[in-house]
């Protein structure tokens, strides 16, 4: 039972206090303007668990960019429009590269190792593009986003959007590169500006973590006794948050922390204990790897003292 187990709200707020202490953070992203001019010195905190308790920390409730966490959300629309088809544009292996590396599409006749990198979610976007028009699809996401966290307020950032499209001559790389193998199959300038704005979607640690339930409860939202998606589905997402969702420091992060998550650039993480909680942290300062420093050892402290990892 829970009998041994400290109070979650202890936990949270003395890891959160001892993560505002540190002084070492990493660097903000910098390939993206816009990303480096955000303050380094944030750390944010937020658990909702089973029961529908949220606990916050620290700066819980500033929004920032979600960046690649939002490729969780895409994977999630398209394997809901297409299924399993989907895994014939795109695998489900670790990448073991960087985030927006292209070498391997060389191999693999332009198929993304998986859906987190790059790459890949820029082919899950060309998949909700087919039969719709950028805008419908941009709304379908963002749509989706408000309704996982309970949120009208989620937006979209357009400078982000803006600065990424102008310093984004690598994801232009891939997408042509992609589209050479018919791997896409719309207009590479609609996948890459739906991905662009789907990446520069705002959200707090609050929203993103009311966002992971449906991942961290078998698909469904406690709260409104919705089913958002099959356990089945949840399960297998979970497994590529685990397994891809840190690029070349995926196996890292299960290691020390040993729950699926996902990381993007904008410093954020969402990371679920299934059946236990759904967990966001963000602070903007990066590893080598393009993953929250602060973030991803607040998980590992929090993941420790709960026994949360899912290794037992
Ligand atoms: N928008 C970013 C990019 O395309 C997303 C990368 C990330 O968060 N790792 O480079």
């Amino acid at each position: 039972g829970d009998a041994g187990l400290p109070k979650l709200e202890t936990v949270v707020g003395e890891i959160a206090a001892r993560m505002q202490s540190r002084e070492e953070r990493g660097n903000v992203a910098t390939y993206i303007p816009e990303l480096a001019k955000v303050p380094i010195g944030q750390f944010g905190m937020a658990v909702v668990t089973a029961d529908g308790e949220t606990i916050l920390a620290g700066d819980a409730e500033t929004p920032f960019s979600i960046q690649s966490i939002s490729k969780v959300f895409t994977l999630t629309l398209a394997l809901g429009k297409v299924g399993d088809a989907l895994w014939a544009k795109v695998g489900r292996e670790p990448s073991g590269n960087p985030f927006n590396s292209i070498i391997q599409l060389e191999y693999e006749k332009g198929k993304p190792r998986n859906p987190f990198i790059n790459a890949g979610a820029i082919a899950v976007t060309d998949v909700l593009l087919a039969g719709h028009q950028p805008r419908e699809v941009l709304g379908e996401i963002l749509r989706f986003c408000r309704f996982v966290s309970e949120d009208e307020t989620v937006a979209i950032d357009e400078h982000v959007a803006r600065s990424e499209k102008q310093t984004g001559f690598l994801n232009t790389a891939l997408a042509n590169y992609m589209r050479a193998f018919n791997v896409l199959e719309n207009p590479v300038d609609h996948a890459l500006g739906v991905y662009f704005h789907h990446c520069s979607i705002t959200m707090t640690c609050r929203q993103l973590a009311m966002a992971g339930r449906y991942l961290a409860f078998s698909g469904r939202l406690p709260s409104r006794g919705v089913t958002v998606i099959s356990s089945e589905r949840a399960r297998r997402i979970s497994a590529l948050m685990l397994t891809c969702g840190h690029y070349d420091g995926s196996g890292d992060f299960a290691f020390r922390v040993g729950l699926p998550g996902k990381s993007g650039v904008g410093g954020g993480i969402m990371a679920v204990a299934p059946g236990k909680a759904s967990i966001a942290v963000w602070s903007p300062g990066l590893d080598r790897h393009g993953n929250s420093v602060l973030g991803s050892l607040a998980l590992e402290h929090l993941a420790k003292a709960m026994h949360w990892s899912v290794f037992g």
